[in-house]
């Protein structure tokens, strides 16, 4: 992908958010809005992001909507003191809305089943500290340790798992600093082809996202809005266009501002 290419093809997107009357901006949280932390609950969005995100919000005509892998409350903590805003958690699977209702979808029996045993190899490896229980996934992180631990701890998981992985509807997401076992639907195109089909076919819409997982998003939106990769090093991805945190994010979200303030 061309950096020209790029800013002509967000160019020409923003100019139909500064025409119409009411335009999505579809976000991504880890490495897309916040760095990574190895303290999760501590991975605060950028500096100078959530005032940009406020004047977003506060001018009424862009629906700001955040898509993560993280349980809602995480999010919620995480953005505050912004509130209102709609947020697909656990990649579509909990739905808070902007008005503050909330939607869950339920799994299969033989499929908790298998999260919960997913989960017990872990605790029964010593990997305790490292496993994160959410709703539809049990997840190995292990950001911030040496190359040699994470390998070990990869290919135990790895081997684990594997009878499990064999089960129909689960599905395994490698992520940025970990290991996924989760359910295979909804992802994160499933929650975007909802949320599209809530939307007349003209508002112009956007997903900016990081990881493997936003790729489902990316491709749900081709021929149909703008996809973007926020990624420092460029992989090879679905989305139309890649800008790098934070200072390229910064610039789009301002520039986004400016369109709907109409300056
Ligand atoms: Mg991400």
């Amino acid at each position: 992908m061309q950096q020209g290419e790029a800013t002509e093809i967000i160019s020409a997107f923003l100019g139909k958010v500064a025409a119409a009357p009411s335009s999505v901006l579809l976000l991504d949280y880890d490495g897309t809005l916040a760095p990574f932390q190895i303290e999760r609950d501590q991975a605060y969005p950028y500096p100078g992001i959530l005032p940009l995100l406020q004047a977003i919000q506060s001018n009424g005509r862009t629906s700001l909507i955040v898509i993560t892998g993280r349980p809602i409350h995480e999010v919620q903590n995480l953005l505050s003191p912004l509130t209102g805003i709609e947020i697909w958690g656990a990649h579509g699977l909990d739905h808070l809305l902007a008005d503050g209702t909330r939607q869950k979808v339920d799994i299969a029996p033989q499929l908790s089943a298998a999260l919960t045993q997913a989960e017990q190899f872990l605790h029964s490896h010593g990997m305790h500290s490292m496993t994160e229980v959410k709703p539809g996934g049990v997840a190995v992180h292990w950001r911030g340790l040496p190359d040699h631990q994470i390998e070990s701890i990869r290919s135990q998981t790895l081997e684990g798992w594997s009878s499990l992985l064999q089960q129909e509807g689960l599905k395994l997401l490698q992520f940025e600093g970990g290991l996924e076992l989760r359910v295979t639907r909804p992802d994160k195109g499933d929650a975007i082809a909802t949320i599209l089909e809530g939307l007349q076919s003209d508002t112009p819409v956007a997903f900016l996202g990081d990881d493997l997982t936003d790729e489902d998003g990316f491709r749900r939106l081709a021929h149909r809005g703008l996809s973007v990769l926020v990624r420092n090093e460029y992989r090879e991805t679905a989305a139309q266009a890649w800008i790098r945190p934070p200072l390229e994010l910064i610039a789009f979200l301002e520039r986004w501002l400016q369109q709907i303030n109409g300056a």
